[in-house]
């Protein structure tokens, strides 16, 4: 039959949206009956959909069509107002994207009991970008004042440049930065009429500052504010800050999520109907559904269908791969503190660490208390230590240029073991001030244990560190390979 035909048009479709909502809306709460494993393996992947609408595939299938075809203008009239849910086009949704926000906002729900939502970004920044900007518009009634939000200054490097030279130098906002997390009168005395948001970090990547989240959105919430917290390096399976009183949480799914290492992704994770006074009605209801309806379909940063479905495979086994890497991080972590070359190691999970305490109050191997192997709440620190080497930089780049089987790269959250000198990397651009200010010393090494069995990590660092004594020479390739193509390098091959 066609449109024309039909007298009732567009509402015929809207009704059948309503039917399609509400088995929705059943989906959703059949999978918040089950537990985290569960849900990280089969999210909203339901048979019926798989039936119904994926040829009977088990695995949810990569949607590579940059469009979807609608019945007639009917539908595509009432699909395009965002009257019915519809994907439309990949920039704005895709049923891969679909399948793989689900799943994020279910975790990162798991156990809180409002509902949450998630828009799946192109990276980890731009998560940031989209969730902080959204509070940040200018109010119409007083264009005068400059805008502000609060920081803690213990962040990833690239956040700390996207806040210190594209909001605050860029665009005049300013950005308050938080040196010491843990005083609660610090984050109150940044606080005024014209703050949009405060944002942390923790455990804070490479410093593993930490504080108390409980607290802090207290204070946010007292001033009608919205929290933001970086979730990235725990992840979902160690801590979920929205049961916490976090407003938004954002991810860089890059990371732990997609531990793998396959593709760059991130994603925004908000409750829904969170705290701000700032920002439309339609936003704080549902900041997930406003990202990806409005800004982000004007401004172009969401996740493509690849990558959504290669993090939500890997996703399916992440409790317990985050357990196997904290376990192994702790037996590394306690070597390395009793080698005589080590200055310091930083891990949340060693006792002697100064925000040990408060973090066993938030870092918690979800569902420990239900699984066979353990019976009862366990702690759980994650993959992220660091350690500094007696003798500065330069025995610290001995000891890094050393490694065999550790790789020397800007990553983590790997299966495989990777390290890195903040300092000469994700932390070079923001200059030795702001690194001071955030603790990250020349000789600290960043390590990210992961799913090698530790013994065989542990010898790689005693060799590496033995080298200290010695020389090292690392033979230099004649080639490089820079975006695919192979440069020269002049003399190399003398
Ligand atoms: C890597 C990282 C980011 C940025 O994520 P991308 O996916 O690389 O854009 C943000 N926060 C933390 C804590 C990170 O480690």
């Amino acid at each position: 039959m066609s449109a024309e035909m039909n007298p009732e048009g567009v509402a015929r479709y809207i009704e059948a949206a309503k039917e399609s909502a509400r088995r929705r809306g059943d989906d959703i709460a059949a999978m918040r009956r089950c537990r985290f494993d569960t849900i990280a393996v089969h999210g909203l992947y339901t048979m019926r959909e798989s039936l119904d609408f994926n040829q009977g595939s088990i695995i949810e299938p990569i949607y590579m069509s940059s469009s979807q075809a609608y019945r007639d203008s009917d539908e595509m009239e009432a699909a395009l107002a965002y009257q019915i849910p519809t994907w439309c086009y990949s920039r704005i949704a895709n049923p891969s994207m679909y399948y793989f926000e689900n799943v994020m906002a279910l975790l990162e729900g798991y156990g809180f009991e409002g509902e949450t939502s998630c828009c799946a970004t192109s990276s980890g920044m731009a998560a940031i970008m989209c969730s902080t900007d959204a509070f940040l518009q200018v109010d119409r009634n007083d264009t005068s004042r400059p805008m502000n939000f609060v920081s803690t200054c213990q962040v990833y490097g690239g956040t700390f440049q996207q806040f210190s030279m594209r909001k605050d130098h860029d665009r005049g906002i300013e950005c308050r930065w938080i040196v010491d997390s843990t005083d609660l009168d610090a984050w109150r005395s940044k606080i005024d009429e014209n703050t949009r948001f405060l944002y942390g970090e923790l455990p804070s990547n490479p410093g593993q500052a930490f504080f108390d989240i409980e607290a802090v959105a207290a204070i946010a919430h007292e001033h009608g504010l919205p929290l933001i917290i970086d979730n990235t390096v725990a992840g979902p399976a160690l801590m979920r800050p929205l049961r916490h009183g976090a407003d938004v949480v954002v991810q860089s799914v890059t990371k732990t999520l997609t531990s793998s290492g396959f593709g760059i992704g991130g994603a925004v994770i908000a409750r829904k109907n969170l705290t701000s006074k700032w920002g439309s009605e339609e936003m704080k209801a549902d900041l997930g559904a406003y990202l990806k309806q409005l800004p982000n379909r004007d401004n172009g940063p969401n996740l493509s269908p690849m990558n959504a479905m290669l993090a939500l495979n890997d996703m399916r086994t992440l409790r317990i791969k985050v357990d196997l890497f904290s376990r192994n991080t702790m037996r590394v972590a306690r070597w390395l503190g009793e080698h005589p070359r080590i200055e310091q190691v930083d891990y949340l999970g060693l006792p002697q660490h100064p925000l040990h305490e408060i973090a066993s109050k938030y870092l918690w191997l979800v569902d420990a208390e239900h699984d066979e192997q353990y019976g009862q709440p366990v702690n759980r620190y994650g993959h992220l230590m660091s350690f500094r080497v007696q003798g500065g930089a330069a025995a610290t780049r001995k000891v890094f240029d050393s490694f065999q089987r550790i790789w020397r790269a800007t990553d983590l959250g790997r299966v495989k073991s990777v390290a890195t000198i903040p300092a000469i990397s994700t932390h070079s651009q923001q200059g030795k001030e702001a690194r001071e200010m955030a603790d990250i010393p020349p000789n600290l090494i960043r390590l990210c244990v992961g799913g090698e069995h530790p013994d065989d990590v542990i010898a790689d660092l005693d060799q590496a560190l033995a080298s200290i004594d010695g020389r090292v020479t690392v033979s230099v390739p004649n080639d490089f390979s820079v975006g695919g193509a192979s440069r020269r390098v002049p003399g190399a091959d003398a």
